[in-house]
């Protein structure tokens, strides 16, 4: 049996690829060029804010009074696990030490970055969340600088909980600004900020595009733009949960494709019947959303048996990858590219997004089939180090001088050539 779409997208997220990068192009090169003022000007422009940008302290300390108690210790219990988190993925990285050579030892050390740009996206939703995954694991990592930036709302700023969030994880510095112009103001240091080494944080397309064109001059943990959701169901899953959890991603925004791929043909069947009427009964923006983007974006596959349903899954690469399918360690173990996988239907993606302790900022539109999502590891640098005893640079020496000269680089080979002269005086190394 071939793969029979029940329902096919109409769009992709690459559809209005060119007309963002020109936009955001546009946008970098003005606000470089023009510095703080040009990004007040976007601000006013894309948020209709012109309040303050960088917050002081007493602002910081006024926006964490405003945050319930209630929704302050759900916040500080979402930060404790993805710290928990964190801290183990930190104790994974080793230092290394090894005598490759008698009296040559090799190593390899990880050093956080100095400064990162932690991009909390809050254009249709405060992304809460997001300045918790972001903020606490550049905290964990051990950056000395960490700047937190989320978009006003307008005449009003920064949503406090965002504020309350970014705080208590261990942002220094929080900029009520969003877009480009918050990803420009990290990048080159306006405002008063350290220039951040890295970038860190999902956002939509804008902002995707903005830290896809300033890699190379800053990091960036990856491309996270408009999320995308997989779910892999076969006859024993419930319709009810898999239509849920399907409608639940779809809401992030328009653009947000939501594939279902199963085995079962009347599981996709009720499914398809049921999601309607789970959007319907939506709030107002989730519902436009979610219409939207299921109406051009979602698919649902239906495929020969679980290989071939766990091959079109690898094939999509999709950021977050639920099974509710019998034998949960047989997928566990056979498929290999999505951002973060929730196996059966006691989790799901929203505990993920919110407050299980794994990161929620994940590869999209197929980068999972060469990254991971976001984690310590990508605010560290993997360093090397060497040194010698003179016996172990004689080893290495003689081997350089050779592959050097043979390669035509006769300096490479007289930076040997001097030690085995000084080390070795009257020995005869041709
Ligand atoms: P956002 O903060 O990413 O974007 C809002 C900003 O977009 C505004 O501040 C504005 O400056 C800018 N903007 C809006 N229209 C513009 C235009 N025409 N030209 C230039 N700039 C413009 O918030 P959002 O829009 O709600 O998007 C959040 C995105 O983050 C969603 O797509 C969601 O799916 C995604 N997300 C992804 C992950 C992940 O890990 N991949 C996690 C959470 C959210």
């Amino acid at each position: 049996m071939t793969r029979e779409y029940l329902k096919k997208a109409t769009l992709t997220a690459k559809s209005d690829a060119s007309e963002v990068h020109e936009t955001v192009q546009t946008i970098l090169a003005d606000i470089e060029a023009g510095g703080d003022a040009k990004a007040l000007e976007y601000a006013k422009k894309f948020d209709k804010y012109e309040g303050n940008i960088l917050l002081t302290p007493e602002e910081i300390d006024a926006a964490c009074a405003e945050v319930p108690e209630k929704l302050k210790r759900d916040i500080q219990f979402a930060h404790n696990n993805v710290k928990r988190f964190a801290e183990a993925q930190k104790s994974t990285l080793t230092d290394v030490t090894l005598e490759i050579v008698p009296g040559m030892i090799a190593g390899q050390k990880a050093i956080p970055v100095d400064a990162a740009g932690c991009y909390v996206p809050g254009g249709r939703y405060s992304h809460i969340a997001s300045a918790i995954m972001t903020v606490t694991t550049a905290k964990v990592a051990g950056c000395r600088h960490i700047t937190a930036c989320s978009p006003p709302r307008p005449d009003v700023g920064v949503n406090p909980a965002i504020v309350y969030a970014a705080h208590i994880c261990g942002a220094d510095k929080i900029l009520s600004m969003g877009g480009v112009q918050g990803v420009a103001a990290m990048t080159f240091g306006l405002f008063g900020l350290p220039k951040a080494n890295i970038l860190v944080g999902p956002g939509n397309q804008f902002v995707a595009e903005a830290k896809r064109i300033l890699f190379g001059r800053v990091g960036i943990d990856m491309i996270a733009g408009p999320t995308d959701s997989l779910i892999l169901a076969d006859k024993t899953a419930d319709p009810l949960i898999v239509a849920t959890d399907l409608v639940s991603q779809a809401e992030h925004g328009y653009n947000s494709p939501v594939w279902l791929v199963t085995d079962d043909r009347a599981l996709a069947e009720k499914v398809m019947d049921m999601v309607p009427g789970l959007i319907d009964d939506l709030p107002e923006l989730n519902r436009e959303n979610a219409f939207a983007a299921w109406r051009d974006y979602a698919e649902v596959i239906l495929c020969a048996d679980r290989e071939d349903m766990a091959a079109c899954s690898d094939q999509y690469a999709p950021e977050h990858l639920t099974v509710q399918a019998d034998d949960l360690d047989w997928w566990l173990d056979r498929l290999t590219c999505y951002g973060s996988l929730f196996l059966g239907e006691e989790t799901t993606v929203s505990y993920g997004d919110k407050a299980t302790g794994t990161n929620h900022v994940l590869p999209t539109s197929g980068a999972a089939s060469y990254t991971g999502g976001l984690s310590v590891h990508k605010y560290m640098k993997i360093v090397t180090w060497q040194r010698a005893t003179r016996e172990g640079s004689k080893a290495v020496a003689e081997a350089t001088a050779r592959i050097s000269r043979l390669e035509g680089m006769e300096g490479h080979a007289r930076a040997a050539d001097v030690r085995l002269a000084k080390y070795f005086p009257g020995v005869n190394f041709d």
